[in-house]
């Protein structure tokens, strides 16, 4: 059997602990309260259910909807955790309690409307539902991230574990560890093929959380070659599916060949605020929450599509691609992490305001833990006092 070459191992972390990742049940607690994380594979959530969002972080958290780096979101400030799980169960975010933290699924958001070589949405779904399925899979550390890309690269640059790739012409080629592992299958085969992979991680993971760091990726490859009777040829150069930062190349107005209109919006640190979250869901159109705090609302006629910039760009959604705030994130900071030497947020908000950050990407964090950071290089605040912060370049 042809094996592409070998992928150099990374030294393996030492892991005493289960991952910490948040769920609905299984909350995360912070200075501020629980952090209950909702999953929505492939970041598909129709506008009707950002006003479930809305009740929730209004009944239970500090009214703010948080965006995470994965295309979830969170509701932070939780006090009552079991009133929240119930309610966000009874309205049907929860759909697959065992499996909650396992859906991390991103798939390419304008799949099937704007550009990609293939809509690959129904196999987000397919995928969801035969990993849902599968007892042995809920145990999978919620830290496993999969991403199913159409073929223009947005998704597969957020380096996921296991995933699958368009090469159009109905091909897909297996991804593991971020990376085109050279197995590739026709469309009625991908969600199988990613299923074997995500078996094969299961059994030799051991305590391991993230497919790159366990050095296991040639040993998955090998598995899935074996389990679905296909050659791993050379893979793909994952440079050749290159996306520029889609967090700014994917914002704005985009026009549908169908004459309607997508619109993506940017939101400031990833959070929308209840009202907002409430606005949204009287459009009634599909919308799909994007690994790089925004979301887009599709398939809007015209003179609606107006209408939401109108209402919603004064109130803070942004729209424009030249936006500073799409390039500047920053970590939770204070008052709601005990661990923050400054409020990140307020100084980056600040900063902006006064038009003085470089330009170029740019991350404040309240502790060397630098959480939220973004992927890639970017101009690293790190606080040091109360609203002083070192400032370096980070490649
Ligand atoms: S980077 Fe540090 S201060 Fe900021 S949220 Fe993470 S732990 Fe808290």
């Amino acid at each position: 059997m042809d094996m592409p070459a070998s992928r150099p191992e990374s030294p393996r972390p030492e892991r005493d602990r289960p991952d910490g990742c948040p769920g609905a049940r299984r909350v995360h607690v912070a200075a501020d309260g629980a952090i209950g994380r909702l999953r929505f594979p492939g970041g598909s959530l129709p506008a009707p259910g950002f006003a479930v969002l809305a009740d929730l972080a209004e009944s239970f958290g500090d009214g703010d909807i948080h965006f995470t780096s994965r295309g979830n979101v969170q509701i932070r400030g939780i006090r009552d955790v079991s009133g929240f799980a119930d309610a966000a169960e009874e309205a049907g975010m929860l759909p697959h309690p065992a499996h909650d933290r396992v859906r991390n699924i991103l798939q390419s958001p304008m799949t099937g409307r704007v550009g990609g070589l293939d809509d690959v949405s129904e196999l987000v779904h397919a995928f969801d539902d035969a990993l849902c399925a599968d007892e042995s899979l809920a145990s999978l550390p919620g830290r496993t991230l999969f991403a199913i890309d159409d073929g223009r690269g947005d998704v597969l640059g957020e380096a996921p574990d296991l995933g699958l790739v368009a090469l159009g012409g109905g091909e897909y080629e297996l991804v593991v560890a971020g990376a085109p592992a050279g197995i590739s299958v026709p469309r009625e085969r991908a969600v199988p093929a990613l299923l074997s992979a995500t078996r094969a991680w299961a059994e030799v993971r051991g305590e391991a959380w993230r497919v790159a760091e366990s050095g296991l990726a040639d040993r998955i490859i090998a598995m899935t070659s074996e389990a679905m009777g296909v050659d791993a040829g050379e893979a793909s150069d994952a440079e050749s599916f290159a996306f520029a930062h889609p967090g700014t190349a994917q914002i704005g107005w985009i026009d549908q060949p169908d004459g309607l209109v997508s619109l993506a919006a940017g939101l400031r640190f990833g959070v929308l605020p209840a009202r907002l979250a409430r606005a949204i869901s009287h459009t009634r159109v599909p919308v799909h929450v994007t690994p790089w705090y925004s979301l887009i609302l599709h398939d809007l006629e015209e003179p609606v599509a107006e209408q939401v910039v109108r209402v919603m760009a004064p109130n803070g959604l942004v729209f424009d691609r030249k936006s500073t705030w799409l390039n500047v994130s920053a970590c939770t900071g204070r008052p709601g992490c005990p661990k923050s030497l400054s409020d990140t947020r307020g100084d980056a908000a600040h900063a902006i305001a006064q038009a003085r950050l470089p330009e170029g990407r740019v991350h404040f964090s309240g502790c060397e833990r630098r959480c939220g950071k973004p992927k890639g290089g970017f101009v690293d605040y790190l606080a040091i006092d109360d609203g002083e912060y070192e400032v370096t370049s980070v490649d």
